[in-house]
């Protein structure tokens, strides 16, 4: 080619082949996306487009035709834009026969590909193409495929890729092969080989699964639970899994161990004696033992978790139910959930309550029966008070002792004198109204009796006694208390009853006791016609019954062999204190008798005190009255009050015993050193200087022929000293007021014992 195609492809082109065709070859050679450009065999440039010479700035103006290809090459690589260009001069250097395709770099990181294609008249084509984005999204996707591996390489999780069909793994991470070992096919690790088949049912249709749960076969052989995540991802125009394996051992485990804990937990608070309920933050019931739904049965059908505090909490108040046992009452108005509390049920058991909030805004509620707690600290309570009260009574009964000491002798002196003026008077009328104080009398002294025997407690003085008396006695104690509430007393004494072995004040105060609790329970039930019925019989079993019956509410069935524990009482603390039958049935078994609680005839409390008959002769009644032994007796009464002493003469002396006075033991003594002899000698038992007791002890020594026929006279027959010299000397002690009656008694048994003493001599 010539050097005449200079100035560019457009006057080439007109030159050699007229306007036409080379116009249009021009046309389509400046339009090319890639620059062009044509060397002749002489290696110099024929023509080039504009994008070839876009590509060598600064050489525009060189890049004319005829340029030579060593000048273009040197000028090229001055500018630094000779790379590639080289390559195809090696290439031309040898023979340049075959294209060539060389990529190199340019400035400003841009790179270009070149293009060298012979002609057939020995020429060459050069063509170049900015290859520059293609280059920089190869290089990207190099970078991204080594930082995909990178990071699978890297990753703890492990990841594996196969094939659908036969399970040919394709990649594994380091992760998967440490779990799994070296296996080639992803159908190898699974515990079961159906399994695979499940988990592709599963993962097919989708084309994504989560949390496949199967046993697979770690890198030594040995299955463990594992949970399969896998996606399937188009590869190399095939479908692949990809899939991650999570070794569910230890979260097993810890899951196996938290049920434990749980279970362990239930167990622990289902076999507490406390009721216990867990409720969440939205007052829903979470749990329950099994005390507590026992306890709140009336509502237990809903005591299921998940129950609404307010739905057990109105059930409860529905069925009368207590509602804080179930649950939270006034929760949903905002009350303080942590309360301490206690709360009764229908069957009568008390609990103590707690209720607490929990830190997750729920609420814990648990109680435990504290029925016999409770009843232990008022028995305590109560016993505590019973102990004050029997403090009480002693002082009470030392003050009693102490006025009744007092009040005997002038009470002596009014039973005697009017006894005696009743045997003086002519007038009916007089004799009626000595009759009046006589009894009256008599009454006050068997009441000052009885309150001293109530006073005093000591063993049982057992002697025939006629029962039909102690009851009068035990009435007229309490006949005054009874009429005043109001009550009406009626008595019916079986006539003739043998006599009973028994203590008379001990069973006066029990027949006492009997009748108070009887006027007690009448009034506390404050019914209009209240009736205290006290009767004497003969039992069919041979003993004598007092039967003391009231028309009250009774004593309910449950409780008739409690009432006679010692403290046992129905009665508030201060005003009961369970002493009294405890007492009573104390006394009546040390007595061999009986004392039982039956319904009454009018449906109240009928009480019944048995007593066995007195061994030995009975006296029959009216004996008292029956004359003394014939034959004037002779008694010296010792005495420092001149009073009593007179009385008890003038009763002496109307009873046919001639009486002789000694004020004191000395002058008695005196007396007898004398060589007096007497039947009976009655002695006070304290008295200024030598007391009835020394006296005694200096008449046993000296007189014994007097001992016989002595006796003691007292005003306190229950005081210790009493006691005493009655233990020591076996003698008689009558006390004072001396009633005719009583007197009498003691002169017939006193002159019995010395003609039985005579007798024996
Ligand atoms: P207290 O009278 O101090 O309670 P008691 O031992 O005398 O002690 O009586 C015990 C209980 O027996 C009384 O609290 C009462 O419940 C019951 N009780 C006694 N007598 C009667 C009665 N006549 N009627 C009904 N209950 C009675």
């Amino acid at each position: 080619m010539g050097g005449t195609m200079a100035g560019g492809a457009t006057d080439c082109a007109e030159d050699r082949a007229g306007a036409g065709p080379m116009q249009r070859l021009r046309g389509a050679i400046e339009a090319l996306s890639e620059g062009f450009a044509l060397f002749g065999e002489d290696d110099r440039l024929v023509l080039c487009n504009a994008r070839f010479r876009s590509g060598y700035p600064g050489l525009e103006e060189l890049l004319l035709p005829s340029l030579p290809w060593a000048i273009f090459l040197a000028e090229a690589a001055r500018r630094g834009l000779g790379r590639g260009l080289d390559r195809i001069d090696a290439h031309l250097a040898g023979g340049g026969e075959t294209p060539l395709a060389v990529e190199a770099t340019r400035p400003a990181e841009r790179w270009v590909r070149l293009g060298f294609h012979p002609t057939e008249d020995g020429g060459y084509v050069l063509t170049e193409t900015d290859i520059t984005a293609e280059r920089s999204a190869e290089e990207l996707r190099a970078n991204a495929d080594e930082l995909l591996r990178d990071v699978l390489d890297a990753c703890p999780s492990n990841i594996m890729m196969c094939r659908i069909g036969d399970g040919t793994i394709i990649y594994r991470n380091p992760s998967w092969e440490a779990q799994f070992g070296p296996r080639r096919s992803a159908r190898e690790v699974y515990a079961d080989p159906t399994a695979r088949s499940d988990f592709l049912a599963e993962l097919l249709p989708t084309g994504a699964l989560d949390h496949f749960e199967t046993e697979m076969l770690g890198a030594d052989g040995r299955p463990f639970p594992a949970r399969i995540s896998a996606r399937i991802v188009g590869y190399q125009s095939e479908q692949a899994i990809v899939a991650s394996t999570q070794d569910m051992s230890r979260l097993y485990a810890q899951r196996d161990e938290i049920v434990r804990i749980n279970r362990r937990l239930f167990d622990a608070i289902g076999a507490l004696d406390q009721g216990f309920a867990l409720f969440d933050a939205g007052h829903a019931l979470l749990a329950a033992n099994s005390r507590f739904r026992e306890v709140n049965a009336p509502v237990a059908a809903l005591i299921v978790p998940g129950v609404a505090n307010a739905a057990l909490v109105e059930a409860a108040a529905a069925a009368g139910h207590e509602p804080r046992a179930v649950g939270w009452p006034g929760a949903e108005a905002g009350a303080e959930p942590a309360a301490r509390f206690e709360f009764a049920l229908a069957s009568g058991r008390r609990y103590a309550a707690s209720r607490k909030p929990t830190s997750d805004g729920g609420f814990v509620l648990a109680w435990r029966d504290v029925t016999e707690q409770r009843a232990a600290e008022r028995e305590l309570a109560r016993r505590r008070e019973a102990s004050f009260q029997s403090e009480k009574l002693t002082a009470l009964g030392e003050l009693l002792a102490g006025v009744a000491h007092e009040l005997n002798n002038p009470l002596s002196v009014v039973v005697g004198q009017a006894l005696m003026l009743r045997e003086e008077a002519d007038d009916p009328n007089t004799a009626r109204r000595i009759e009046k104080i006589s009894t009256a009398a008599e009454r006050c002294a068997k009441i000052v009796k009885t309150f001293l025997a109530m006073a005093r407690q000591r063993p049982a003085r057992l002697a025939p006694t006629a029962l039909g008396a102690v009851v009068e006695t035990a009435a007229d104690v309490v006949a005054q208390g009874i009429r005043g509430a109001g009550l009406a007393l009626e008595t019916a004494l079986a006539p003739g009853l043998p006599p009973v072995q028994a203590d008379e004040d001990q069973i006066t105060q029990v027949v006492v006791n009997l009748l108070v609790n009887a006027q007690q329970a009448l009034e506390a039930a404050g019914l209009p016609d209240g009736r205290i019925r006290l009767e004497t019989r003969m039992a069919p079993d041979g003993m004598v019954e007092a039967v003391i019956a009231d028309n009250g509410p009774g004593v309910p069935d449950e409780l008739r062999q409690r009432i006679f524990e010692p403290f046992f009482t129905t009665k508030d603390v201060g005003s009961g204190t369970g002493v009294g039958l405890a007492l009573c049935h104390r006394i009546v078994s040390a007595h061999d008798g009986r004392l039982e609680v039956d319904v009454g005839p009018e449906g109240g409390a009928a009480f019944t005190l048995g007593l066995p008959v007195a061994a030995g002769p009975h006296v029959a009644p009216g004996a008292e009255a029956e004359p003394l032994p014939a034959g004037r007796l002779t008694a010296l009464v010792v005495e420092d009050e001149p009073e009593v002493a007179a009385m008890i003469a003038e009763l002496l002396t109307g009873l046919g015993v001639a009486p002789s006075l000694a004020n004191s033991g000395e002058a008695a003594l005196e007396r007898l050193a004398g060589g007096a002899r007497f039947d009976i000698v009655l002695s006070d038992l304290r008295m200024p200087g030598m007391g009835g007791r020394a006296l005694f002890r200096e008449i046993a020594r000296s007189r014994p022929d007097l001992v016989p026929g002595f006796a003691f006279v007292t005003g306190d027959a229950m005081s210790r000293d009493a006691e005493a010299v009655r233990a020591e000397s076996g003698r008689p002690l009558i006390e004072k007021p001396v009633a005719p009656k009583e007197l009498r008694a003691l002169l017939r048994r006193l002159a019995g014992e010395r003609t039985g003493r005579e007798a024996e001599q």
